[in-house]
């Protein structure tokens, strides 16, 4: 593979493949463009270095083929805006005569954007044929796409065995993601402190088996608590509980303390009488909730207890939330726990949050810059940290 930053792009058509698929409202306006913008740098230096830019992505789920829903072509106008004006072209497919002759005719400078490469089902089949049709759009391959780098798909992963390795390199986005990730799994300064949290136990199993061998402490909170609680014999009331996974977590205590590695659970819990914004509420230690009632948020103490934790670590990881923090009432452990990471990274730690949720907990409290790295891809960053390796960055290194 080759260096991004070292790479002089001029007279060079640079096929980069990003991960535009963001959300957009019924009159097609993007309602939030994290990732579009989170590209721009890496289009902007190849444009710098006097390279053209072929842009190619996912978006949405289509089902047959072509449809307007599912057209790239209703994010041309931002992508414009956001690259402060330079020329952005519209390829209405991404493979074919037209994308060939647009691709060919593109000047130094120009950012041509290929139509939805989910319109072919080549594409999630990784299907050879159709990889190799795509790289023949541009003489360098970058790979700029986190989000979907768990995938072996034809435009993620295949097509980078047509370019030489000093052809395929990742965009600075995944260079970014890539070197944080390595940091925090393998070259970690301890106590490394990972904080897990979320609905689900069953979601969070492999990344906690594999945490298991990395990490000095885990934290655990949110709903997925609660079947840990009780699998030690705790009363968790109408709390979230998976029956069928209380032996996993068993398992995984006694893991843990096999290995030395400490798991910290809330002690306490801020519980409510239903489901709901407006619902009752009152606090708890969380191994004797009342019938009728549910933990929603870890408690004070819990906050007190993790902070310090959090406080004292040189490395963290954090994924998933410490309650329902989208309803007002149960939002303060997450918030805690967001100040918390951001206070130690202040303090010489290196944070990396990731995971839908606690990405968006961090930016919704206003921590995204003070904590070391935010992670753009979910379930690919979950995948890396479950000790997978990622076809996206396989496919660059190999
Ligand atoms: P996940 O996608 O597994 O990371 O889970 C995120 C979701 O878990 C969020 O929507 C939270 O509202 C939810 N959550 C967090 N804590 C709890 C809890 N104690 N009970 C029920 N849901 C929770």
């Amino acid at each position: 593979m080759s260096q991004f930053s070292e790479h002089n792009f001029k007279g060079e058509k640079a096929l980069v493949r990003v991960d535009f698929n963001v959300p957009l409202n019924d009159k097609y306006q993007i309602t939030d463009d994290t990732r579009m913008s989170a590209a721009v740098p890496t289009i902007q230096k190849i444009i710098k270095d006097g390279g053209s830019v072929i842009l190619m992505s996912h978006f949405g789920r289509p089902k047959d083929g072509p449809s307007e829903k599912y057209s790239l072509k209703h994010l041309v106008v931002h992508l414009r805006r956001l690259l402060n004006g330079e020329t952005v072209l519209f390829a209405n497919d991404c493979i074919g005569e037209e994308a060939t002759k647009m691709c060919a005719d593109l000047q130094p400078g120009e950012v041509l954007l290929l139509e939805n490469l989910r319109f072919y089902k080549e594409e999630e089949k990784g299907d050879e044929t159709f990889a190799e049709k795509l790289s023949k759009l541009g003489d360098v391959y970058v790979n700029d796409a986190f989000g979907t780098a768990h995938r072996a798909h034809a435009s993620t992963a295949v097509i980078a065995k047509f370019f030489p390795a000093e052809k395929r390199m990742f965009g600075l986005l995944m260079e970014g993601e890539v070197k944080s990730a390595e940091k925090v799994l393998h070259n970690s300064e301890k106590p490394f402190t990972a904080i897990i949290g979320g609905a689900k136990v069953s979601d969070k199993i492999m990344i906690l088996e594999n945490l298991l061998n990395k990490a000095t402490d885990i934290i655990i909170g949110g709903g997925m608590a609660y079947t840990f609680l009780k699998a030690m014999g705790g009363k968790i009331g109408n709390s979230l509980c998976e029956e069928d996974r209380l032996g996993t977590a068993d398992e995984i205590l006694k893991k843990a303390s096999a290995k030395g590695v400490c798991i910290h659970l809330p002690p306490d819990s801020i519980i409510a009488d239903k489901f709901e914004a407006t619902a009752d509420t009152s606090d708890a230690p969380s191994n004797n909730i009342p019938d009728g009632w549910m933990g929603l948020d870890i408690g004070p103490n819990a906050c007190d207890q993790f902070c310090n934790v959090i406080k004292r670590s040189k490395t963290i990881l954090w994924n998933g939330p410490m309650g329902v923090f989208e309803m007002e009432k149960f939002r303060h452990g997450t918030k805690a726990i967001a100040k918390a990471v951001a206070e130690a990274t202040d303090s010489g730690a290196f944070s990396l949050v990731g995971g839908g949720d606690s990405v968006a907990a961090v930016n919704q409290f206003g921590y995204a810059d003070k904590v070391s790295y935010v992670s753009t891809g979910g379930g690919a960053m979950l995948e890396y940290f479950e000790g997978k390796e990622l076809p996206g960055i396989a496919a660059i290194k190999q």
